[in-house]
């Protein structure tokens, strides 16, 4: 593990290239005493969002300080450390990131010193037209420290040619394109920003006359404070002594796009996301999975975490009995959100453990949030029929994933994603079940008001809500190389 604390005027990091895609949480808040106490609370309420990093930068109003490594949240940070960030108001996040990203230059809140002082800034998403801005700017002598996109907003805000505070730093986040949500601190500022579009979330809420942002409304309820409502696409929200004042630097869209993955499989089930509490919209997936694929079984399974709301659904609407099949071992990480193949080979036999009283001789339905690779739904299967299940029927809450991801979540390259050219039966041959069902695209937005104009779902059927060009150039680079056995570093 390596960790960076410090005043800000010693920072030297090394550049090269890894891959920009991640899936973060952010935390931020303004206006209490002992910020850190509050930021450190905020991340380890949303640890599950990235395990990879974390980090976060403390203002007392005139220095900032930051503190920020390579780990989950409780090694990152110590008492000693959370004691020495005093101020009271500060930026955290917690970063995923995708094969050879997890360096400690990546970990953010990136920090800058522009001419009018220091930025923080935190990042949540994929900008797809990062590599075109960091290109232009390395052209005309630009310098990056890490390997993110995040960092393009940094020059940006630097840029003279879009200067002049929260009208500049409007103007800055117009130029991005893709998925957003930024937390940004000065010395005596907090400001908040979603993409026009809203793939991924951020609220806003209130904790004793200050005020808190955060990726998920658990980690507001985590520290106290109160709901106000979600910042809204296109919004930028800036707070400062004076006050919460809220600037528009884009259109109202006639769509969003807000991520349905969230729902699905990301957010903690005592989140509401876009309006919605996780649980129980999972909870009305598997419901309504047992509509569209009804089985004859004697138990249905969740697989634990994620798929336990899914699985009850399914018992309630099915009338067949649930019971846990397997039992998770909360000590190691989510698989989906390690980076490494081989990390997440090992992560599955570490992961959960069967309870084989429970499923032998039984015919069994077992519930997952979703199928991405395939291999550990196929082992799984095979753990259930080791362990004497009679028969095993996987239920998906979700369509089948036959795209990728370009806004902040790392579905593998199309390639490696189980369902591309596979149908519904051949995916069923291939993790060994003996029947197999998604979820439908309609039952995916069933819960939502207005669902087909307000949410992404392009990993399950193509359409993507915004330009990807510039991202399928970089797919098809990286699957080529695959192919011919070249990897990162
Ligand atoms: S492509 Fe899928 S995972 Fe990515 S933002 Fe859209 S719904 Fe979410």
């Amino acid at each position: 593990m390596s960790n960076h604390s410090s005043l800000l005027d010693d920072r030297v990091m090394p550049t090269d290239l890894d891959e920009p895609h991640e899936e973060c949480g952010l935390f931020g808040i303004f206006g209490v005493p002992s910020a850190a106490e509050f930021i450190y609370t905020g991340l380890f309420a949303q640890q599950h969002r990235g395990q990879e990093g974390a980090g976060m930068v403390v203002s007392d109003g005139t220095r900032l300080r930051y503190h920020k490594g390579v780990g989950h949240v409780h090694d990152v940070f110590q008492a000693e450390n959370i004691h020495a960030l005093g101020g009271s108001m500060g930026i955290g996040h917690v970063r995923y990131s995708t094969t050879g990203a997890s360096r400690p230059q990546n970990v953010q809140p990136l920090i800058a010193e522009c001419v009018d002082g220091l930025w923080a800034i935190a990042h949540n998403g994929n900008l797809t037209n990062a590599a075109t801005l960091r290109r232009n700017y390395q052209r005309s002598g630009s310098i990056f420290q890490t390997t993110t996109d995040s960092e393009v907003l940094v020059h940006l805000l630097a840029d003279p040619h879009y200067r002049n505070r929260c009208q500049h730093v409007g103007r800055a986040l117009a130029e991005l394109r893709g998925a957003f949500a930024f937390l940004l601190m000065t010395r005596d500022c907090v400001m908040a920003a979603r993409d026009p579009l809203g793939f991924r979330p951020l609220s806003l809420g209130t904790l004793d006359g200050g005020y808190v942002f955060a990726s998920e409304t658990c980690a507001l309820r985590q520290v106290g404070a109160t709901f106000v409502r979600d910042i809204e696409p296109g919004e930028l929200v800036q707070v400062t002594a004076r006050g919460l004042a809220s600037y528009r630097f884009a259109e109202v869209a006639p769509r969003t796009a807000q991520c349905v993955f969230e729902q699905v499989y990301f957010a903690r089930p005592d989140s509401n996301i876009f309006g919605y509490n996780v649980h129980q919209t999972r909870i009305q997936y598997g419901m309504q999975l047992a509509k569209e694929h009804p089985v004859e079984a004697d138990i249905v399974i969740p697989i634990p975490d994620s798929g336990v709301a899914a699985a009850l659904g399914y018992s309630r609407a099915s009338g067949i009995l649930f019971d846990m099949g397997f039992i998770r071992n909360h000590y190691v990480g989510r698989t989906f959100i390690m980076p490494e193949q081989g990390k997440r080979a090992r992560g599955i036999d570490m992961k959960l453990s069967i309870m084989p009283d429970v499923v032998r001789g039984k015919r069994v339905v077992m519930v997952d949030d979703s199928i991405v690779r395939g291999n550990t739904v196929q082992r799984r299967v095979s753990f259930l029929r080791e362990a004497g299940a009679r028969e095993v029927h996987v239920r998906i809450s979700c369509p089948p994933i036959r795209h990728p991801c370009f806004f902040g979540i790392d579905f593998a390259t199309t390639t490696e994603l189980v369902a591309d050219g596979r149908n519904v039966e051949q995916v069923r041959d291939y993790i060994g079940a003996d029947s197999l069902g998604y979820l439908s695209e309609e039952g995916l937005l069933a819960p939502f008001a207005d669902g087909p104009r307000k949410f992404c779902r392009a990993c399950f059927n193509g359409d993507y809500p915004a330009d990807i060009s510039q991202m399928r150039g970089k797919l098809d680079l990286e699957e080529r190389q695959a192919e011919e056995g070249v990897g990162h570093e």
